[in-house]
C-alpha cells in the first residue's frame, strides 16, 4: 500500500470522526430541557392562577349575594308585617328594599358572568394540562432516542479513533507530519488524480509529478500543495 493510499484512508477516517463529533454536538444541544415544554408549563401555571383568582371572586360574590338576600328578606318582612304606619317611613323602606333588590340583581348577573368565565377557564386548564402531558411524553421519547443515538455514535467514535491510531502508527512520520500540517487549512488534504488532473485545484499535473506519484512516491501538487492519490 502506498503512503498516499494510507493517508487517503486516514483522511476518510478523520472526516468520519469529524462528522460523528458534529452529530454528538448536535445531540448534546437537543438533550435536556426544551423551550416549548417550559412555555407549556408557564401557560398551565398562568391558567391555573387565573382560575384560582376567578374562583375566589366567585365565592366573594356568592357571600355578598347571601348578605343582600338576607337584608332584602328582613326588610321585606318588616315592610309587610304591617307594623309601620307612617307613610313616609313606609316609602323610605320601600325605596331601600328596591335599591337592595337592584343590587342583588347586579350581583346575580355578575355571578352568572363569573360562572361562565370559571367554566371557560376550567376548560382552558384541562386543555393546557393535556397539551403539556402530550409534549412531556413526546419529549421523553425523543430524549430516549437521543440518548441511544448518543451512546451508539460514541461507540462508533471510539472504534474510529482506535482505527485511526493503528493506521497512523504505520505511516511514516514525515508523511504524517505533512498531512497533519495541512489538515487544519484544507478540508481535503489528500486528493485523487483523475485524467491527469489534481482534484483539489483542477489543474493538470506535469507528467513528471504524475509519474513520481504513480511510482508510489509521496507527491504534493505543485500548484495547491495537496497530496496526490492515484487510487
Ligand atoms: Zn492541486
Amino acid at each position: 500500500m502506498t503512503v498516499a493510499k494510507r493517508l487517503y484512508e486516514l483522511q476518510q477516517i478523520d472526516l468520519d470522526i469529524q462528522a460523528k463529533q458534529e452529530a454528538l454536538g448536535e445531540i448534546g444541544r437537543q438533550l435536556g430541557e426544551s423551550a416549548s415544554l417550559n412555555e407549556a408549563r408557564l401557560q398551565l401555571i398562568a391558567a391555573e392562577e387565573h382560575l384560582a383568582a376567578l374562583t375566589k371572586q366567585q365565592r366573594e360574590v356568592e357571600w355578598e349575594l347571601d348578605d343582600f338576600g338576607n337584608n332584602v328578606k328582613q326588610l321585606s318582612e318588616k315592610l309587610y308585617a304591617g307594623k309601620i304606619k307612617n307613610p313616609k317611613e313606609l316609602l323610605g323602606l320601600e325605596h331601600e328594599v328596591g335599591t337592595l333588590r337592584s343590587m342583588l340583581k347586579q350581583r346575580e348577573d355578575k355571578l352568572l358572568d363569573l360562572m361562565s368565565e370559571v367554566e371557560a377557564t376550567q376548560h382552558r386548564v384541562r386543555h393546557e394540562k393535556e397539551y403539556l402531558q402530550k409534549l412531556e411524553l413526546e419529549w421523553r421519547q425523543e430524549q430516549k432516542i437521543l440518548a441511544q443515538r448518543q451512546a451508539e455514535i460514541s461507540g462508533q467514535l471510539t472504534g474510529l479513533q482506535q482505527g485511526r491510531q493503528a493506521l497512523a502508527s504505520i505511516i511514516a512520520s514525515e508523511a504524517l507530519g505533512i498531512y497533519e500540517g495541512m489538515k487544519s487549512r484544507k478540508a481535503q488534504v489528500v486528493v485523487r488524480v483523475e485524467q491527469g488532473m489534481c482534484q483539489g485545484c483542477r489543474l493538470t499535473l506535469p507528467m513528471s509529478e504524475w509519474q513520481r506519484a504513480k511510482a508510489g512516491n509521496l507527491v504534493q501538487c505543485s500548484s495547491c500543495g495537496r497530496i496526490l492519490y492515484l487510487g
